[in-house]
């Protein structure tokens, strides 16, 4: 299969080509910029849309990272007291 000719969705008869472009997404109060980003652009009507591959894996990573800071935001709350004592050696062998 010829990646360089798909069909556009939009309009049905161009072509699109793929290219890079920035990806702007909007986090909240941030603006996150993918600067070279995978996309195509259909030669007729200029349609454009991005690489199903690579927003899966953006919003995969960024489902991770909010995870993550959720994960550390609570682990912040729970204030937990410094062991007094060093941890005994492990002898489980
Ligand atoms: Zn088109």
């Amino acid at each position: 299969m010829n990646v360089s000719s798909i069909r556009c969705e939009e309009c049905g008869i161009g072509r699109c080509r793929p290219v890079t472009t920035p990806y702007l997404m909007k986090l909240g109060k941030h603006m996150l910029v993918m600067p070279d980003s995978p996309a195509y652009v259909c030669d007729i009507c200029g349609n454009r849309f991005f690489d199903d591959e690579f927003l899966n894996g953006v919003h995969y990573l960024l489902e991770q990272a909010a995870a993550d800071s959720r994960r550390r935001a609570r682990r912040r709350q729970v204030a937990r007291p410094e062991p007094a004592m060093p941890a005994p050696a492990r002898r489980s062998r």
